[in-house]
């Protein structure tokens, strides 16, 4: 418990007793030493409700929940109802502790979820022994020291030892990875077995973890349309409720007056009254941005961010997801199946082909790399220029080098060989010359196919995949996942176009995902409704330009993002439909005379901690 909410604890406690003694006292006789004593509860317990509600008058804002709970309170009170005043306020302030305490308590949830913050750097002094220091401090550059236990605090390079490291804070998922000498490791990660030694190649800022944290803190920031909603709701909401409650007031005495009845102000007064406490809307206020809080903490913590509770809302509503298909659908690991009419040694080509890639970061380039497995001189590439959904054109060894797929060949004015073999085909142009052609084929993630299923059940209507290899090998990927449709031989211009026609068709709240890796497909990620980055461990340009980043290269979490935020959306409609129709109803048997401000009570804080309670639902998303 903080100490704000100890405080008002205490509060809350003294107010009771005093109000359970005095009711007992027989003072009836003395109205005003009774009036004196019940002010003493009153103002302990809702001084800051008081206050806050005259700020609002002040500073023109008038018609707020302080508002509407200081009018009533402050009539009763005039009414003579000190019990019943005193009563709101308490029961209010009771409310609050109690949306303050899930508040903190899903916030703390999330950041133990998300316990990636790294909080120091080791840097070794000269006379090797450890120091630590503010991760902030270190340069670009520098070698740090993970120790066994400890969280790698910056992306960087690792240049001695060889470890494990466990990435579960990251991607919700316990598989260990195994990193040696060379190769990247990513912060947030927890090294469990050996010492490793790191060259940064970031800023602390920068790096992975920071970025995440960043990214999970604004994320709430962004309101949805639901919450906006509210707003605007409370906005008109508040004042007819008050100006309504003031006809309440003075109507009915004043025609009774004129009919020649007794006007019986008093218990007119009382309703009125009673009708403002109900009406407050505190429940749907409070619980909507919480059960957003806890869908998008809860979804951090399987390894799915998403950027903002309007994401959350599109997500719920999404029917056809899109795909691209290298390294989203398939693993992007490509091996060299064959070389074809190549006018050279065939490692000659693979040589060539490796260094004209040199430069790039698509899996098909990463995958010649290390195909050919030796070390490469950069040195001898020059020029570098990559068409994206295409290839790469290269200068090596002082030879105009063109590598990638037949679109690519007909650019350079080349007549490429076509090839029967299953795979992708990466044709090599020296010169102006076909050169042959490299064959090359992927692996389906393991995942993809059970991934097709989940986004059934999760409600998906159409799955498809976009890509820009040729068509055999889209439609035997196709097939084997089972998607419903596929297009094939796209440049990434055609990708947006078909996602532009497939918007165009879909109805209201039947929403388009797309999906992809971030690698050459960022304008379609931001074109349609919903763009889903995936595998964003290390790729920047994944994580800024989707609205949802998946932390590993799992599909299946694309339904489980998809079933978090409709359960997330559905417990936030459970919650406002609750709120309203309890209040309407009570608010009819307020008007009528029927309610008395003990149910009026009920209405405002009994809703609101049901619902508060039911948006804490929200952030249990391990079995959606
Ligand atoms: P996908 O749609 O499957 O993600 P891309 O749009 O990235 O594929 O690329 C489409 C095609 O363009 C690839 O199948 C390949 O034939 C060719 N291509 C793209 N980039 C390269 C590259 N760097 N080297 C060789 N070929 C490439
Ligand atoms: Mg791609």
């Amino acid at each position: 418990m903080t100490k704000k909410q100890k405080n008002l604890l205490i509060r809350v406690i003294a107010a009771g007793v005093l109000m359970a003694v005095f009711s007992f006292l027989p003072l009836d006789d003395y109205p005003i030493v009774r009036f004196l004593l019940f002010l003493i509860p009153y103002l302990t317990v809702g001084y800051d409700i008081l206050r806050k509600a005259f700020k609002g008058i002040r500073n023109k804002q008038v018609f707020d929940e302080h508002f509407l709970m200081a009018v009533a309170t402050i009539g009763a009170m005039a009414l003579g109802e000190y019990t019943e005043g005193v009563a709101v306020m308490w029961f209010y302030q009771i409310g609050e502790l109690f949306q303050s305490y899930a508040v903190g308590k899903s916030r703390r949830s999330i950041s133990e979820l998300m316990d990636i913050r790294p909080d120091y750097a080791n840097i070794e002094t000269e006379d090797g022994k450890i120091e630590k220091v503010d991760p902030d401090d270190v340069e670009v550059g520098t070698i740090i020291v993970v120790q066994p236990g400890e969280k790698v605090p910056i992306d960087g390079i690792v240049r001695e030892g060889k470890t494990t490291l466990n990435t579960a804070a990251l991607t919700g998922e316990s598989i260990p990875q195994d990193v040696v000498e060379g190769d990247e490791v990513i912060s947030g990660c927890i090294n469990m077995s050996g010492v490793i030694r790191v060259e940064t190649t970031r800023e602390f800022d920068e790096s992975t973890a920071s970025k995440i944290l960043d990214l999970v803190e604004n994320a709430s920031s962004r309101k949805s349309r639901s919450e906006q909603f509210i707003t605007k709701f409370a906005r008109i909401y508040t004042p007819a409720v008050c100006y309504s409650a003031l006809a309440l007031a003075l109507l009915p005495p004043v025609i009774r007056l004129i009919m020649g009845m007794s006007p019986m102000w008093g218990n007119w007064v009382y309703r009125a009254l009673t009708f403002l406490v109900i009406s407050c809307p505190c429940a749907i206020v409070v619980s909507i941005p919480l059960s957003f809080f806890g869908g998008i903490g809860g979804a951090s913590s399987q390894g799915i961010l998403i950027k903002g509770s309007n994401y959350m809302e599109t997500l719920s509503q999404v029917r056809t997801v899109a795909f691209d298909k290298t390294g989203t659908i398939t693993k992007g690991n490509f091996n060299v199946t064959g070389v074809h009419h190549s006018t050279m040694i065939n490692d000659t080509l693979l040589e060539i082909a490796a260094l004209a890639e040199s430069h790039s970061s698509h899996p098909i380039s990463r995958s010649l790399k290390l195909a050919h497995g030796k070390e490469l001189d950069l040195g001898r590439v020059e020029d570098v220029q990559e068409i994206s959904g295409s290839g790469v054109i290269a200068v090596v060894d002082g030879h105009n080098v063109a590598a990638g797929n037949l679109n690519m060949m007909r650019h350079v004015g080349v007549t490429g060989r076509e090839c029967r073999s299953a795979g992708t085909i990466v044709h090599v142009a020296v010169d102006g010359k076909y050169a042959g052609h490299i064959v090359i084929s992927d692996e389906m993630k393991d995942t993809s196919e059970e991934a097709m299923r989940a986004l059934k059940s999760a409600g998906v209507k159409k799955t498809v995949m976009l890509t820009g290899d040729k068509e055999s090998v889209a439609k035997a990927v196709a097939e084997m996942v089972g998607i419903d449709e596929y297009h094939a031989g796209l440049l990434p211009a055609d990708k947006v176009r078909i996602v532009e026609e497939m918007l165009q068709e879909e109805g209201e709240k039947e929403k388009l995902a797309f999906v992809g890796d971030g690698i050459n497909d960022a304008p379609v990620l931001s074109r349609a409704d919903i763009g889903i980055a995936m595998g964003a461990l290390g790729s920047d340009a994944a994580i800024e330009a989707a609205d949802v980043v998946l932390m590993d290269d799992d599909p299946r979490k694309i339904a489980k993002a998809i079933k978090i935020a409709r359960k997330c959306i559905r417990i936030v409609y459970e919650n406002i439909y609750f709120a309203i129709g309890v209040k309407l109803i009570c608010l009819l048997l307020g008007a009528l005379g029927i309610a008395n401000m003990w149910l009026a009570i009920f209405a405002d804080v009994g809703v609101m901690v049901l619902c508060v309670l039911n948006a804490i639902r929200c952030l249990a998303v391990k079995r959606v």
